[in-house]
């Protein structure tokens, strides 16, 4: 007799925004051919496990989580990032049903069908347009290229997902339409390298509606910028025409809000990290831009403790950040990733001593973020709501990217809806929170 329970998958995802995508686009694909998401992992017929391996620290949780899969259901496949170097997972698991690196898409359906057959049912085949999506209904990501020309010492994701291959821009712009449609509300742009976006293509243009636009950083923003909703770029490292998109922030076409992970600011180190336009005319442009665009909010990654990092590079980033006032920074250890070629240059820092530039980083910027939230008290800021709670709803405003920036605090004397945009009038701020009440919706 024929098998009608539909077979249910149990899928973990872990690593960055780009390896979300990936998971977005596996389950969309699984869920169009009647496949169904379980929430446990012991009853569903396949375990999929998308692994992240950027770092040493990340592919241990990966293991952790593919052991979890295995000893909770036994029936498991490996995809993702730390797929593309398959021995260690072999040797810790020898009984994984197959290994895939990322965007391996096809491999990775047809290691499931093997598993478990789909089950045919045309009600079941039905799938929104628009795919499905891991993310809240009202935000979703939106990724842009795949891979990345540079090569910075202490990164294999070049290794991992090979050199730049860019959408077209029609195709990215159907996409973003299409999840509008579906009422998301905020679109963040991402890739390994936003501002490098159609390098690959040699910004050839594509036909969208009755124009033609050109897969390039600038012309793709402006035209996202026409969909009427928030729009956010992450992953832009500072080339010179970074500086256009400033203006179409100023016109309030997509949000005042730069994610540039500049990683440091000692020449000395960015060089030896080989970063992409890395250059000592940065300060100078970010205080342009904000002459431009006064209400920019900029974010920023930084390492500390890189090999041959001394303490005047360190006081030099310190220096840096006083002047540059990132509004939001994330800081990390530098750690040494098997196969990066920042291993073998001289001089690791001690890890006592990255632990304590760690420290000292974050508390300065503590200061300089409790200093920027502060000049918004008594403003008015468009927030848009995550979660909703009975007196007090959480949301972020235009500065504010989902999971690693702040948060707004906001308490209103209507219940409000998750998605929803509302203007808040700041009453408070600490370290990296603002709080406030609904003034107008
Ligand atoms: S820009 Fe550098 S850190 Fe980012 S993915 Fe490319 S090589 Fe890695």
């Amino acid at each position: 007799m024929q098998n009608t329970t539909a077979p249910k998958i149990s899928f973990v995802s872990l690593g960055c925004p780009k390896a979300l995508v990936d998971s977005e686009r596996i389950i969309t694909r699984l869920r169009a051919e009647g496949y169904e998401l379980a929430r446990k992992h012991d009853g569903a017929d396949v375990v999929i496990v998308n692994t992240c391996g950027f770092l040493d620290s990340a592919k241990q949780e990966s293991l952790g989580a593919i052991g979890e899969a295995m000893a909770e259901n036994g029936k498991v496949i490996v995809t993702g990032c730390m797929g593309a170097e398959p021995e260690q997972i072999e040797q810790a698991y020898p009984n994984v049903l197959s290994i895939t690196g990322p965007q391996q898409y096809e491999s990775v359906l047809d290691a499931v069908h093997r598993a478990v057959p789909p089950l045919h049912n045309p009600h079941l085949d039905l799938i929104p347009p628009q795919g499905v999506r891991l993310t809240p209904r009202h935000y979703a990501y939106l990724k842009i290229s795949e891979g990345c020309n540079n090569r910075c010492t202490f990164c294999i994701i070049p290794k991992l997902r090979g050199d730049l291959v860019s959408r077209p821009a029609a195709d990215v712009l159907r996409e973003a339409e299409k999840l509008v449609e579906a009422g998301v509300k905020e679109l963040l742009v991402i890739s390994q390298d936003t501002s490098a976006y159609g390098i690959d293509l040699k910004y050839a243009a594509s036909q969208w509606k009755d124009r033609e636009v050109r897969a390039k950083f600038f012309d793709l923003s402006r035209e996202l910028g026409e969909l009427g909703v928030w729009v956010r770029l992450q992953y832009v490292y500072p080339y010179p025409h970074v500086d256009e998109v400033i203006g179409l922030m100023t016109e309030g076409k997509i949000l005042p809000y730069l994610d540039i992970p500049f990683q440091h600011a000692s020449p000395a180190v960015l060089k030896q990290m080989r970063r992409p336009a890395a250059q000592d005319k940065t300060l100078a442009r970010i205080k342009t831009w904000r002459e431009q665009c006064p209400d920019l909010a900029l974010r920023s990654t930084f390492i500390v403790g890189f090999p041959g990092e001394t303490e005047s590079d360190f006081a030099y980033l310190l220096d840096w950040l006083d002047e540059a006032e990132i509004d939001r920074v994330g800081c990390f250890k530098y750690e040494p990733v098997a196969g990066a070629t920042s291993n073998a240059i001289d001089n690791p820092v001690p890890e006592e001593v990255k632990t304590e530039r760690w420290n000292a980083l974050m508390a300065r910027q503590q200061k300089i973020s409790a200093r920027r939230l502060k000049r918004k008290v008594g403003t008015r800021q468009q927030v848009i709501i995550d979660e909703v709670g009975p007196t007090v709803s959480k949301g972020r405003s235009k500065a504010d990217a989902p999971q690693i920036d702040g948060a707004v605090y906001v308490s209103s004397r209507r219940p409000l809806k998750v998605g929803e945009i509302v203007t808040a009038k700041i009453e408070r701020a600490d370290q990296y929170d603002l709080h406030g009440t609904v003034a107008g919706f």
